[in-house]
């Protein structure tokens, strides 16, 4: 495959920009490479600047659930775009979208929306502080909230990929209210919340780890942390910026069963645009401002282009059977690029959860961060590499999640197969 436009623009990116990209991981240094510059994408495919196609698994990193370029997004953008790109008041598009959210996400009784996923966590924690009037807060290894300093602690996604402790410049009179246990282990959870349960004002968890490569919950692990947070007058936020819309239509509470007090939600309900929204009970929700005193505002938030590529997308992910066939898609996936690596005589393990799969190179169970590190890291960055030249677009990263859209075939999952199984052969 032909580079030479990519390492072109690689090259003047990396004089003008912070390692070349706007988000580290994009950036492909984990996997001893340089990131394709991309000209466009449709359906499940991406089309780089020298002319090269892939079959996308990264979909934007998880917005692009309709595939790229879907015909009742662009039309509802071009649409909006005549009425203006922002106007700093509000519009009949807000609630629209507010309304889709409650519809389908059964704990959410308000939301508010933000322009990213960061922003959303962010002030799901301050709301949370706010509510309690308690200032600890507990979050889990390997889970990624977005970039704001309580969170970067033991986080996952780039922060696991690069390798980073913690991020200079985040003051350790920050982070010593941020305590950060073991996923999947309810003991430590319970130990903490002994000591210190009176001064707890959230739980803020990944319900499906998706940012250490993906961890689902153990049996019981969420019904037990709502329960201990509930009796405790703790907070719980599921951060289902990753999971909501992704893995069932309300989100992994829905699946799981279970009510958190405060949602944060992005990806997917942009659309492809920056979007981000955090919601919850209304008593909680009410105190935020205006309506009370926690602060949270934002120049962009609610943003009609946004909110309208927002919309078109959840009234498509609304219609029957819609996750039946994606979810059986990714099944199917899942076990071939298994299969793949089994016959290769290569040790993994893989699973799916909606659309959303996962694969480490490890033999051992994984249901944590450090179970997580075991995987083999040379070996993946030979697979993702002998993928990426066979067409196939994966996450440059052991630490991420990979996603299915409704616009892969069953032939781009054949294709995806075929190639996985000639990759696994080669680097074995
Ligand atoms: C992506 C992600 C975020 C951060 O969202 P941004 O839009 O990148 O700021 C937060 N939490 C989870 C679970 C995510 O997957």
């Amino acid at each position: 495959m032909k580079r030479e436009t990519s390492e072109k623009l690689f090259k003047h990116s990396v004089n003008v920009i912070p390692g070349g990209v706007n988000s580290p991981v994009r950036a492909c240094k984990s996997v001893g490479t340089d990131p394709l510059f991309i000209e466009r994408a449709d359906g499940c495919r991406l089309f780089d600047a020298d002319g090269n196609s892939y079959i996308d698994y990264v979909g934007s990193w998880g917005p692009m659930i309709l595939g790229h370029r879907h015909p009742e997004v662009i039309k509802a953008i071009e649409n909006v775009l005549n009425r203006g790109t922002s106007f700093g008041a509000p519009t009949d598009l807000e609630a629209e979208l507010a309304d889709l959210v409650i519809d389908a996400v059964p704990s959410i009784d308000m939301v508010r929306m933000v322009n990213s996923g960061t922003e959303a966590t962010m002030s799901a924690v301050r709301l949370a502080r706010g509510f309690t009037g308690r200032d600890l807060i507990i979050k889990f290894d390997g889970c990624y909230h977005g970039h704001a300093d309580t969170l970067l602690v033991e986080a996952g996604s780039g922060v696991a990929t690069l390798n980073i402790p913690g991020s200079p410049g985040v003051p350790e009179a920050v982070t010593q209210y941020t305590l950060s246990l073991p996923f999947n282990d309810i003991d430590s959870v319970k130990e903490v919340i002994e000591k210190r349960g009176a001064e707890i004002a959230c739980i803020i968890i990944e319900p499906v780890a998706g940012n250490m490569g993906m961890v689902p919950p153990a049996e019981g692990f969420l019904e037990e942390l709502r329960a201990i947070t509930e009796k405790n007058g703790i907070i719980l936020i599921f951060d289902e910026v990753m999971t909501g819309f992704r893995v069932a239509h309300g989100g992994a509470q829905e699946g799981y069963g279970i009510s958190p007090d405060i949602t944060t939600l992005g990806k997917i309900i942009g659309g492809g645009l920056p979007v981000g929204a955090y919601g919850g009970r209304r008593e909680i929700m009410e105190h935020i401002a205006p309506q009370g005193p926690v602060y949270q505002a934002g120049t962009l938030s609610g943003n009609p282009v946004a909110m309208a590529a927002g919309i078109a997308t959840l009234k498509q992910i609304k219609q029957p059977g819609f996750y039946d066939s994606l979810n059986e898609k990714t099944e199917r996936l899942v076990k071939g690029l298994k299969n793949a690596a089994d016959s290769a005589g290569i040790k993994t393990t893989a699973d799916s959860i909606g659309s959303m799969f996962g694969m480490f190179f490890t033999g051992q169970a994984v249901d944590n961060f450090a179970d997580a590190k075991t995987s083999n890291l040379e070996l993946f960055s030979a697979y993702y590499k002998g993928m990426r030249e066979k067409g196939i677009y994966l996450a440059p990263s052991q630490f991420e999640a990979g996603f299915v859209s409704a616009a892969h075939s069953d032939e781009d999952i054949d294709t995806t197969i075929k190639a996985a199984e000639a990759v696994m052969g080669e680097i074995a």
